[in-house]
C-alpha cells in the first residue's frame, strides 16, 4: 500500500521522522484534504512548480533535521511571483544553513496557499494502554496557552468526531461569531474519522503524527491541512 511504501523509504533512508511532503503524501493516501506540496530542487525548478501551482504560493523548507520549520525562518506564505520565489529560495536556504549547519536539505517545498480560515489542530499518540488515539482542538493560543483540547481512541466515528467538535470550550469559535458565518463542521467531523482510521491502520509504524494546523472553512467550503507531521516508531 502506498502510505507503507512512503514509510518504508524513508526507514530505508535511516529516518524515524517523515518530511512534510511525506506525510501529506500519506495524509492523502486516506483521503486527507491536504494543500498541494511539490519538491523543487533548484531556484528554477522552484520558479516552473510555482507556475503549475498557481501563485500565490507558500514556499517552505523540506528537512528531515528541521522539525519546527518556522523557527527555522524555513516558511515564506503569499508569494506573489517569479521574483518572489526567487528571492524565498535563497533566504530560505540560508536562514535553514544558518539554523542548522549539518542539516540534510531535500529542497524546498512549493504549495497552494491555502485561504485564511479557523485554526484547528489535530494530532495523535500511540498509547501504551489504549493504542492510538486521537486529539482535536483549536489553534493558536487556544492549545498554546488554554490546552482547549479533546481526546479519543481511534477508531472515531462520524457520531464520536462531532461530539469532540462540540465538547471543546472553544466550540462557539466553530459555530460562528461575532458575525462570522458557521464553520463547516461536517467536513471537519468528516477529517477526524479518516484521521483515525489513518492512525488505527499505521498504528504498527507510526508514534504520534500531528496536522498543526488545519483550516476550516464556512458550511459547505470543506477544510484544508496545511502541515503534517508523521513521527515514526
Ligand atoms: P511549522 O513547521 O513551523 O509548524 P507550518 O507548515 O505550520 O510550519 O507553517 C507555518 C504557518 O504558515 C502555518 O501555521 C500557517 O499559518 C501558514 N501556512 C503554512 N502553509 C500554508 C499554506 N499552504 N497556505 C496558507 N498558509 C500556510
Ligand atoms: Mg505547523
Amino acid at each position: 500500500e502506498k502510505a507503507l511504501k512512503i514509510i518504508a523509504d524513508a526507514r530505508a533512508d535511516g529516518r524515524d521522522s517523515l518530511t512534510e511532503i511525506e506525510a501529506k503524501q500519506v495524509f492523502a493516501a486516506y483521503n486527507l484534504p491536504v494543500t498541494t506540496t511539490l519538491l523543487s530542487k533548484t531556484e528554477d525548478e522552484a520558479v516552473k512548480l510555482a507556475k503549475e501551482v498557481g501563485f500565490p504560493v507558500v514556499m517552505k523548507i523540506v528537512s528531515p533535521d528541521i522539525l519546527h520549520k518556522s523557527d527555522a525562518g524555513g516558511v515564506k506564505v503569499n508569494i506573489k511571483d517569479e521574483a518572489g520565489v526567487r528571492d524565498a529560495y535563497q533566504t530560505i536556504l540560508k536562514n535553514a544553513k544558518a539554523y542548522k549547519a549539518e542539516a540534510n536539505i531535500h529542497g524546498i517545498a512549493i504549495q497552494e496557499m491555502a485561504p485564511w480560515g479557523t485554526e484547528v489542530i489535530l494530532g495523535s499518540v500511540n498509547d501504551g494502554t489504549f493504542g492510538p488515539t486521537m486529539m482535536f482542538g483549536l489553534g493558536g493560543i487556544f492549545v498554546e496557552v488554554l490546552k482547549d483540547v479533546t481526546f479519543r481512541v481511534a477508531p472515531v466515528t462520524k457520531g464520536q468526531a462531532e461530539r469532540m467538535l462540540g465538547e471543546i470550550r472553544g466550540a462557539p469559535i466553530l459555530a460562528g461569531v461575532r458575525g462570522e458565518a458557521p464553520r463547516d463542521k461536517k467536513a471537519m467531523a468528516e477529517v477526524v474519522t479518516l484521521y483515525s482510521k489513518m492512525i488505527v491502520d499505521l498504528a504498527s509504524e507510526i508514534s504520534e503524527t500531528d496536522a498543526n494546523p488545519v483550516l476550516v472553512y464556512e458550511e459547505g467550503k470543506g477544510v484544508k491541512v496545511v502541515d503534517a507531521r508523521v513521527i515514526l516508531k
